[in-house]
């Protein structure tokens, strides 16, 4: 049975998610208009060009279309006339043209907030799709509602820039795999020893409501700013997303907070010129906290970066002797536990070299230590030792599967079909050294590997292509 979908249904699904979208948001912005605080929050823009960025599959000329249409059913729905609608929304769009042909520039670790730069860059943008909408937005209301120009035009930006600003991290941000998201949040809290972590993070948001309380108990055109420094200090202990979540949360709370009476500013938001600059730095706090949050996640991902790189062989991606030996050492060292620990040796790998080159070599290599690593669990160790000499350290339930580990292992190479970079294909085998041991710390990683690599010789003097395991126990090679 055939289960693709007709082209239209493709192009009909992705036009109807934008009609809904734009449509549900400015239902949302226009019955909100009467509750005070939210009077001047317009979502629709910033949700439209955020989950534009961040789902480019949705942009056509249908999406646009799909999206000016969803503007207009709910403004017409909810009473405006068509020439209003038309106006008014073109201003809407055109804020969000403007923002998605910048973001589309941009690299796309930007435009997630995953690079140090992308706190400038989305303050550049919200910006300039705030002016965009300013200019035209404001040149309605002087022909619909014989506003002056630039009061007008001052009202359009500020909330726009505002609305932009506060929305757009959060979309922009929002984990690709969110299950995954939360199943990490999860895994910190439950983690063995993870009090410290859990106990720190917990103070910090205990502290940020003792910075709120502060707020209000102070009051002042200032108050909004205490939480300042616990926002930092959250900036570098929580998750980019995690921050993102908080800042929306506190800027929100802001808003409500100064609306509702609660911090007393004690400025005469009557005036316009109070508003505009009160709105402004509201959304403008959030700015700081984003910036370390998005440093901080390229850092860690720079410093992940490196660390794979420096304990992983550049050539195979295997682990390289030195993150094999002390990985190795503390698996070993675990109590009780059985370990197998085997050295393998690619036969005849010289002949490889001299008959299809150094890179026939290399590509050997590659196919010998990828069919190795998918044959392993994630949580057995596999290093390169040098050249064509390979190490493994595996926890294992009985002693008897060390045995089958190894033989399969053996079995794997011998079957793989390595492609030369010339096109002809080739067959590889190994040789294998086995030795098991119980773990403690006792045990030395040195002088099992010693013991396997006799136990590889013996294997290569039978004929190679096999497995041997040593004639003497490994108890009298340890150092007790
Ligand atoms: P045996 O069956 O006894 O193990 O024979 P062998 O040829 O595999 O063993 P030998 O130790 O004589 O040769 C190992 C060769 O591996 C020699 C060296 O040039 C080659 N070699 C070491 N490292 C690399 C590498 O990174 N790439 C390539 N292409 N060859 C390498
Ligand atoms: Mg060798
Ligand atoms: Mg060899």
């Amino acid at each position: 049975m055939h289960t693709t979908q007709s082209p239209d249904t493709t192009k009909l699904q992705p036009a109807l998610t934008v009609f809904v979208l734009v449509f549900a948001a400015c239902i949302f912005g226009i019955e909100s208009r009467p509750i005070g605080f939210l009077a001047a929050f317009w979502p629709s823009n910033a949700v439209l060009l955020a989950v534009f960025v961040r789902y480019p599959a949705l942009v056509s000329r249908l999406g646009w279309l799909m999206a000016m249409l969803g503007y207009l059913t709910a403004d017409l729905i909810t009473g405006s006339t068509l020439d209003k609608a038309l106006l008014l929304n073109g201003a809407n769009i055109a804020g969000v043209a403007v923002g998605y042909q910048l973001f589309k520039r941009l690299p796309p670790q930007v435009r997630t907030l995953e690079r140090t730069s992308a706190s400038v860059y989305l303050f550049a943008i919200c910006l300039a799709s705030a002016a965009a909408t300013g200019v035209i937005g404001a040149l309605a209301s002087v022909l619909l509602f014989d506003r002056e120009y630039f009061p007008a035009l001052a009202l359009w930006m500020s909330s726009e820039f505002t609305n932009y600003i506060t929305l757009m991290p959060f979309i922009l941000a929002f984990p690709a795999d969110w299950r995954a998201y939360l199943r990490g949040i999860a895994q910190g809290i439950t983690r063995r020893h993870a009090w410290y972590h859990t106990g720190r993070k917990l103070a910090v948001l205990i502290l940020l409501l003792l910075a709120c309380v502060g707020s209000i108990l102070i009051g002042g055109p200032g108050a909004v700013i205490f939480p300042m420094p616990i926002l930092l200090w959250l900036a570098m202990s929580f998750s980019l997303f995690t921050t993102l979540v908080v800042v929306l949360i506190y800027v929100l709370w802001c808003h409500l907070a100064i609306d509702l009476g609660l911090i007393a500013i004690n400025v005469d938001m009557q005036a316009l010129q109070n508003t505009v600059s009160m709105r402004l730095g509201v959304a403008l706090l959030a700015l700081g906290p984003i910036a370390i949050a998005s440093m901080n996640f390229a850092r860690n991902a720079l410093l992940r970066q490196l660390e794979h790189v420096a304990n992983h062989d550049a050539l195979t991606h295997v682990l390289t002797r030195n993150a094999f030996m002390q990985r190795g050492s503390r698996l070993l060292s675990q109590k009780g536990e059985q370990v197998c620990v085997m050295m393998l040796d690619i036969d005849y790998f010289k002949s490889i070299n001299d008959r299809f080159g150094h890179s026939g070599g290399d590509a050997a290599l590659i196919s010998f230590t990828r069919a190795i690593t998918g044959d392993l669990r994630d949580s057995d160790l596999f290093g390169r030792m040098g050249g064509e000499e390979f190490a493994i350290v595996a926890l294992i339930e009985r002693q008897q599967d060390a045995v089958y580990l190894a033989e399969r292992l053996r079995r794997r190479v011998e079957i793989e079909s390595i492609a030369m970079p010339a096109g002809n294909h080739l067959q590889i085998t190994v040789s294998i050294g086995m030795v098991t041991c119980i773990g403690g710390t006792e045990q030395n990683l040195d002088n099992l590997l010693k013991i396997a690599d006799m136990a590889v010789y013996k294997a290569k003097n039978s004929g190679r292509n096999r497995v041997a395991t040593p004639e003497i126990s490994p108890l009298i090679y340890s150092d007790r």
